[in-house]
């Protein structure tokens, strides 16, 4: 028998670093931002890890002059032009997935126990056509989006508050449930704002020492689906300071 939505632990998962790898998105951004809003910028100096879509533009707007109501009044037709240009960037060069998160995000969603969502600093359209690409997209259909705010804390807060609308339970219930899986000390800080577990994976942005540090409950260098790792995913609240 299924157990009941609101009996679920939640996982939400962060998707560059954590769930694969691309170069594509960082070209697509520079080239809408000309497109929509008539910058010219390397984005060198630009550090997407972990940032949230939103702030990334709003800083960029900041830098080059640009009025901010304005720049929001064209967001949509610009993560929109974005996303078309990555689609094509992603046709041409595939992105590479973090080794064992096809396994790991199967391996939970075959279960009835377990809620898929994502967390993630990526435009919502940008977030599926990266998934889309590495076949994974079909089993996410929730999430707080990096379009939708500019603070990934606060983003981790409307994740909860979706989550806990359709599930009809209290929001710091399901977030003390959930787990958020990320691979920079800002994912693990979003997990820390809503008081839910954190598994950090050291794909190469932040280091396992930083991670740790930063407060993720733990730290792997891979998502390979282990007994143990979904023995630990699976026990919910009750490993929260051990
Ligand atoms: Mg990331």
């Amino acid at each position: 028998m299924e157990t009941a939505t609101s009996e679920k632990i939640p996982v939400w998962f962060d998707i560059d670093g954590t769930l694969l790898h691309t170069k594509a998105g960082h070209g697509a951004f520079r080239v809408a931002l000309e497109e929509i809003y008539g910058w010219r910028d390397t984005l060198v100096e630009v550090r997407f890890a972990g940032n949230t879509d939103l702030r990334v533009l709003l800083d960029l707007a900041e830098k080059h002059g640009g009025c901010p109501r304005e720049t929001r009044r064209k967001q949509e037709s610009f993560f929109t032009r974005m996303a078309e240009h990555l689609d094509r960037g992603l046709h041409a060069e595939s992105p590479e997935l973090v080794p064992g998160a096809y396994e790991l995000v199967h391996a939970l969603q075959s279960r009835g126990d377990v809620s898929l969502g994502l967390l993630t600093g990526n435009a919502r359209l940008c977030a599926m056509i990266k998934l889309r690409h590495v076949g994974l997209d079909i089993h996410f259909s929730e999430g707080a989006f990096g379009d939708q705010h500019h603070d990934r804390n606060h983003l981790a807060r409307m994740a909860v508050e979706l989550l806990a609308g359709s599930a009809g339970m209290n929001g710091g219930h399901a977030a003390r449930k959930g787990l958020v899986i990320g691979d920079t000390t800002r994912d693990v800080r979003a997990a820390k704002e809503i008081g839910a577990r954190c598994l950090a994976v050291a794909t190469g942005s932040d280091g396992p020492y930083e991670l740790k540090a930063a407060g993720a409950e733990r730290v792997v260098t891979d998502l390979h689906p282990t007994p143990a790792l979904l023995d630990w995913i699976l026990a919910g609240e009750g490993h929260l300071g051990k």
